[in-house]
């Protein structure tokens, strides 16, 4: 296994809530990761001799700011690359972002700035063009990530996925894939194929994956909610050594045959249609929680404590 990139979610914690959220960003959200912690999973990475960059993400890391500095700081000093992804709320002015950034220059190679319909009500948003002012004067390499609003979703106009959302300033805008809250808060009004149809996992690399996340309880997820170990408990080379995807009771028939493998495999009641590969795993998953408590993982990737 490859693995060379340590996501993690500092907190499930953030100040919006975004329909579109697969790991379930919320105010309500409770628990941040500690600096002992971060340092532990520093530890790790370095033991494991793959990992060559860290990102520090959410939920929204900001609302943690000394927090995510140091992580940053530390992970540069061991050097690692660093990235960060934010939704933003803290550029209100260029002169106010340049203060919230000023810290993180020569430390961040990549600001990730999440700005769309989702998060605010246009899609290049005044807090977006205020960061990307700020990081260019810092010199922090920055760029838009930006979801599309699918077509048809009860309440939101259509914007199609691939077109520059404005050429220039945005990147293009992605597909949102429908797990997390998207797979409740989205699906109404969206078109909706054949549930045997989804015979394979279109977004991740679960036999040989080259980015992980983990999150303030351990947690080592290979897609948000579906974990291959918790790293309070073993150590990453523990985890990626015992990792065997075939056998894995998620991951198994995920390789096997998509979501829909999972549905055949465990004899799961389901609907007749769904939205994309990802709406019918999520919910699949969510059925089998209960079963693999130690692979689907934990509540907070479920809407729950
Ligand atoms: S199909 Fe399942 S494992 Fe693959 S990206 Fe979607 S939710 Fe994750």
């Amino acid at each position: 296994m490859n693995l060379t990139g340590l996501h993690l979610l500092l907190t499930y914690q953030c100040n919006y809530e975004c329909d579109h959220c697969f790991v379930w960003g919320s105010p309500s959200q409770e628990g941040v990761m500690t600096l002992a912690q971060i340092g532990d999973i520093y530890r790790q990475a370095q033991e494991l001799g793959t990992v060559n960059s860290i990102y520090l993400e959410g939920g929204e890391p900001f609302l943690y700011y000394p927090i995510m500095v140091r992580a940053a700081r530390e992970a540069t000093k061991l050097g690692f690359g660093v990235g960060i992804v934010t939704n933003d709320y803290w550029a209100t002015t260029v002169e106010d972002a340049v203060e919230c950034l000023r810290p993180l220059a020569g430390l961040v190679q990549d600001l990730s700035i999440s700005t769309d319909l989702f998060h605010y009500d246009e899609v290049m948003s005044a807090h977006a063009r205020n960061a990307l002012a700020a990081a260019e004067q810092l010199g922090i390499p920055a760029s838009t990530l930006t979801c599309e609003t699918p077509e048809g979703a009860a309440g939101y106009p259509t914007q199609t996925a691939g077109e520059p959302v404005e050429s220039g300033l945005a990147a293009n805008a992605a597909a949102i894939m429908f797990k997390g809250r998207a797979a409740v808060k989205l699906v109404e009004g969206v078109a909706r194929r054949p549930w045997r149809e989804f015979n394979e996992c279109p977004y991740e690399t679960l036999d040989d994956p080259g980015r992980v996340h983990v999150d303030h309880l351990g947690n080592l997820h290979v897609c948000q909610g579906l974990t291959m170990g918790n790293l309070f408990e073993q150590s990453l080379t523990e985890v990626v050594a015992a990792y065997d995807p075939q056998a894995h009771p998620i991951v198994g028939p995920l390789l096997a045959g998509g979501p829909a493998a999972l549905v055949e495999r465990y004899n799961l009641p389901h609907e007749e249609s769904y939205v994309d590969a990802c709406h019918l795993c999520y919910l699949a998953r969510e059925i089998l929680r209960e079963r693999f408590p130690e692979c689907l993982a934990p509540g907070q990737m479920y809407g729950g404590d």
